[in-house]
């Protein structure tokens, strides 16, 4: 079986398999059960979430026959079945990476004017748009100003920030999330069942890990697995097919930071790269590892690792013997390999500067005993002070706003953390520990305040009328992921009401943070100015701190208030 194969077996075929999506579902459906359905849609999103089983699906629902609209589309009637079986002529699929040429643009156009030869409409679908070019794009540009009736584009990409602010602005667009490791699991296991494999315990969840997201990775990793044509998928299958050479590698790493043995952290990695193991793969092991740790240093419940009672025996040893500011400082480091170990054309040189970054160089400030939250089960050793070494300058990644593309389509797995309080020691602080609660929506509403000029200034080449509108507004809080701004005018809000123009703050909303944020727009009074500007303040006198910093980009937190600690 091809690497493929079960992935396009089990594609989603009808709204209710598409899994994961389901606000994009809700909205597509109500469009077709009213029959008002677009000319030209963009799904954007990264790969591997279902934006061309959604693409298909809703090439479907607008020629399927089936009589009630909100039945559709049915995946029986003759529409459906050659759509499905790829003998549709009026469902034009074209991957862009492949046809990027003005020509290829011009020919859809010329053929766009024809009508549909079997179907009610046309339906072109174009993949990895953002690779067309400029001309191609200028080409398409003058077909979706004015399609003919019968014609229908959907769009998608990876890249939408690649996509000219002009086509953005003549698609409805739908941003697809990546999957949850729940969701990833629960289908994994769907499709074994249906397959007739039984899968171990922790193989679901090791594939969806590794999947980071994808569900077409994870089929695909599932796809090699069956390969082996046995009934059952042993856990150490995965584990040698991921290279993840899983736990013991990932302990006796960690076990040499605990003993700040430099010797033994290299001959790790050097081992690891010798097996061929993924390397990247390795990486997020750490990480993920070390945010173990982390959660329990910091008074989190053994519940939110998820991991075996093996793993969590050595973790707790490892958690009593280490400082919650190395911890953190190795989480930072470590979790920012990711894209380097991609592109670089050196090896595992990276991991290995990882590791002599990680032990050589002293950690950068003793830091205070971190104190449980919610009575939760307290790690009662004090942490092993860190080396009063003279302070360097802060080795923390700089504000968000610096956040590379490539680390943003890719976020370490620790993004998948769950929600979860945890304090964190601020700056040392001489006679008494001051600790902070961090909370997610003030950390994030921070985040996006560091980048808030800086999407200012983005929004310039898209819309310069938008970007004067906005220098004059300024975040008042954010809820729900959705950023409340506050406007000087009903003219301003009205700005903000407009979808197209709140779309594209959103996107470089997201392209700056990483992650997708709704905005609001309000008209704010003085009062409410002035004390949005004193929170403000505020948090970015506790964000000034770097534990805290680094702390942020690893788990969602809460800043819920500052505790003195008298003891
Ligand atoms: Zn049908």
């Amino acid at each position: 079986m091809s690497s493929q194969a079960l992935y396009r077996k089990w594609r989603s075929q009808t709204f209710d398999d598409l899994v994961g999506q389901a606000h994009i579902v809700q909205a597509l459906r109500n469009a077709i059960a009213a029959n008002r359905i677009g000319h030209a849609y963009l799904f954007t999103g990264p790969r591997g979430v279902g934006k061309t089983s959604a693409a298909r699906i809703l090439s479907k629902a607008v020629n399927c026959e089936q009589s009630d609209p909100r039945l559709r589309p049915c995946g029986e009637c003759s529409a459906c079945r050659a759509i499905v079986e790829g003998r549709a002529v009026d469902v034009i699929e074209m991957d862009a990476a492949s046809h990027t040429s003005v020509d290829d643009a011009r020919e859809i156009i010329e053929k766009v004017q024809f009508r549909p030869t079997q179907f009610r409409k046309k339906v072109y679908v174009i993949d990895e748009v953002h690779m067309l070019s400029t001309a191609a794009f200028n080409a398409l540009l003058k077909t979706l100003e004015e399609p003919p009736d019968h014609a229908m584009f959907i769009l998608a990409t990876t890249e939408f920030h690649k996509v000219p602010a002009t086509i953005l602005s003549r698609c409805q667009r739908f941003v697809f999330n990546r999957h949850t490791i729940a969701n990833t699991i629960a289908h994994l296991e769907w499709v074994a069942g249906e397959e007739g494999v039984f899968l171990e315990p922790g193989v679901a969840e090791a594939i969806a890990r590794a999947a980071t997201g994808s569900m077409r990775d994870a089929m695909s990793i599932l796809d090699q697995l069956m390969g082996y044509g046995e009934p059952q998928i042993p856990l150490s299958r995965v584990q040698s097919l991921l290279g993840a050479t899983a736990s013991r590698e990932v302990e006796t790493l960690v076990a040499a930071f605990a003993g700040e043995d430099v010797a033994a952290a290299l001959s790790v990695i050097n081992t690891i790269a010798d097996q061929g193991a993924d390397l990247r793969q390795f990486t997020r092991d750490v990480v993920s590892y070390l945010r173990g740790l982390m959660l329990l240093k910091s008074g989190g419940s053994a519940d939110l690792l998820d991991v075996g009672h093996d793993v969590l025996a050595t973790m707790q040893s490892h958690s009593q013997q280490l400082a919650l500011a190395s911890i953190l400082a190795w989480l930072k480091i470590f979790s920012g390999l990711d894209h380097q170990l991609r592109t670089t054309p050196y090896g595992q040189l990276p991991l290995e500067m990882a590791v002599v970054e990680a032990l050589v160089v002293p950690a950068p400030v003793a830091v205070a005993a971190a104190s449980p939250i919610r009575g939760g089960v307290a790690p009662v050793a004090r942490p092993t002070p860190a080396p009063a070494a003279p302070q360097r300058p802060t080795p923390v990644a700089p504000a968000a706003a610096k956040v590379e593309p490539a680390i943003v389509e890719q976020p370490p797995q620790v993004v998948e953390a769950a929600p979860v309080a945890a304090v964190v020691a601020a700056q040392p602080l001489p006679e008494a520990e001051q600790h902070i609660v961090l909370a997610e929506s003030e950390i994030l509403l921070a985040e996006v305040e560091a980048v808030w000029l800086q999407v200012i200034e983005d929004l310039k080449p898209y819309n310069p009328r938008l970007q004067a509108v906005l220098k004059s507004c300024e975040p008042l809080g954010l809820e729900d992921n959705t950023l409340l701004i506050g406007t000087p005018s009903p003219f301003h809000t009205k700005q903000l009401d407009d979808q197209t123009q709140r779309r594209l703050i959103e996107d470089l909303l997201a392209k700056a943070v990483g992650r997708q944020i709704f905005v609001r727009g309000e008209e704010a009074n003085r009062d409410q100015q002035n004390r949005a500007r004193d929170a403000r303040r505020q948090r970015e006198e506790i964000m000034k701190d770097h534990i805290v910093k680094a702390a942020r980009n690893i788990f969602d937190a809460r800043i819920v208030g500052v505790q003195e600690d008298g003891s």
